[in-house]
């Protein structure tokens, strides 16, 4: 995993599978608006049936719970430690987020995002 700068909060981005792993609290950094943060915060539930594969939490190792963020559909499933230590967010994930919860009127965050990863979607292609 690489360190990358986000709208001054540094996050942590898995050059292999194209994953974002946000420390605890840096969801809220990233959300200016601090009431739709906490709604947004509020609207997790963890997902007990969910069949995709169990992550592990990449600072204390433990498997991560599945928590349906939203109730917009399709379903938005991120992983979270059960320690509180972070949310993890498979590829495009934090993407979906921002703009279910049209969160960033702006879109700064969007427009960072869409800078930061178009090089390797192009390497993609
Ligand atoms: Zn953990």
């Amino acid at each position: 995993m690489i360190t990358l700068e986000l709208a001054d909060v540094e996050i942590d981005y898995c050059t292999d599978c194209g994953g974002i792993w946000l420390d605890a609290g840096e969801l809220e950094l990233l959300l200016s608006d601090r009431e739709k943060a906490r709604q947004l915060l509020d609207s997790f539930k963890v997902d007990k049936t969910s069949t995709e594969n169990v992550r592990k939490c990449p600072i204390c190792d433990k498997k991560m719970r599945k928590i349906i963020v939203g109730e917009s559909k399709p379903t938005l499933l991120i992983d979270k430690c059960r320690r509180g230590d972070g949310l993890w967010f498979d590829r495009g994930e934090i993407q979906d987020i921002f703009n279910r919860a049209k969160l960033d009127r702006d879109n700064k965050i969007q427009k960072l995002l869409a800078d930061m990863f178009s090089h390797g979607q192009e390497k993609q292609n």
